[in-house]
């Protein structure tokens, strides 16, 4: 596949794992999430996208292993003060060159720098059965338990997700799952408990479960690239205090919001 694009090197990011982290974002995902907070992450290339003044620029540059390794480096003494280090998300890491990102993540290590990987879960087994033995923990989304809605609405059958989601757990990797909250499609408490009994009998061990409500962060960007946005509604407040009750009958360390 050779050397990733990346779209973003966002340094003292507070939301993509535990302390303050630098976010590599590389460019391609296998899904289409129409509720995508960064619709540009989408394609494998570059492309073209207008800033806020209609200005147009191209997003997305390959960088190199040492490249990235300077960037992350910078903030070194950041991650070691607040338990962070370096999240690669997207897009979908796993779905990248698997070489790339592991000498990325093997090189890191070596420096002391604790790595997390934001997945969708779409990319095969034998990615994450090596990416297992260097990353900290993985920010794994679960958007939807029933195959038929994952094809529906992401472009692709949950299988692998699923299967995935089971190796890891076996390989006893640490696990955040992270559940994206759609009112009226995925935010009601018999398709919470129909996951949570999933995860329960897979004897998948998630040391938190982050509920996400949908956003429609990535609206505005969907128009800048030229394409069609979706607008989905958010669960509220009530729905999503019934659902981290649903959910902490099964896992004790919910968090609910981004
Ligand atoms: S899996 Fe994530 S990055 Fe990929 S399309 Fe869906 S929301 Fe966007």
């Amino acid at each position: 596949m050779g050397t990733p694009y990346v779209f973003n090197v966002q340094r003292f990011s507070l939301h993509d794992g535990p302390g303050m982290r630098t976010a590599v974002f590389f460019k391609g995902c296998p899904l289409r999430c129409p509720w995508c907070h960064n619709p540009e992450s989408q394609a494998f290339k570059p492309e073209p996208m207008a800033d806020g003044d209609g200005r147009v620029e191209t997003i997305g540059r390959r960088y190199s292993v040492d490249e990235l390794m300077e960037e992350a480096s910078r903030d070194i003494i950041f991650y070691d003060q607040s338990g962070g280090g370096v999240t690669l998300t997207g897009g979908e890491p796993m779905a990248q060159d698997i070489d790339f990102m592991f000498e990325l993540a093997t090189g890191l290590v070596r420096r002391g720098i604790a790595v997390g990987v934001d997945t969708c879960g779409v990319a095969p087994t034998s990615a994450f059965e090596r990416m297992a033995d260097v990353a900290a923990f993985f920010l794994y989304d679960l958007k939807f338990i029933d195959s038929r809605l994952h094809r529906k609405w992401t472009g692709a059958s949950n299988s692998l997700v699923l299967r995935n989601l089971q190796r890891l757990a076996q390989l006893h990797a640490t696990i955040y799952l992270r559940l994206i909250l759609l009112d009226g499609i995925n935010a009601d408490s018999a398709t919470i408990r129909q996951t949570m009994e999933w995860l329960r009998e897979n004897n998948i061990d998630a040391v938190q479960v982050n509920v996400l409500p949908y956003h429609r962060f990535g609206m505005d960007k969907f128009a800048r690239l030229g394409r069609k946005a979706t607008e989905f509604r958010a669960p509220s407040d009530e729905t999503l205090e019934r659902i981290r009750h649903d959910i902490e009958e099964f896992y004790p360390h919910v968090t609910v919001g981004g």
